[in-house]
């Protein structure tokens, strides 16, 4: 997904993404999320986390395939 957002990725690719982010709202949480970290990169990579940004190529990684990730912890509590 990091070439989606980089614009880097295949016409239908790139569709197949931006498709799924509408339906998926998880993926689409994500994709912000992956967004916000590259501005950090942009500008500081001490305030990036190297977990974060290999959890989320793992994702990006999901979402080429197909979809999503795997019965992985969030963390994060549905509100
Ligand atoms: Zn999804």
């Amino acid at each position: 997904m990091h070439r989606y957002l980089d614009r880097e990725l295949d016409e239908h690719t790139a569709k197949r993404v931006a498709r799924h982010l509408e339906e998926c709202r998880r993926c689409g949480l994500e994709a912000a999320a992956y967004t916000e970290i590259k501005h950090a990169l942009g500008r500081r990579t001490s305030t990036v986390d190297a977990a974060a940004l290999d959890r989320l190529r793992a994702f990006s990684d999901s979402l080429a395939s197909g979809h999503a990730l795997p019965d992985a912890d969030t963390g994060v509590g549905d509100g």
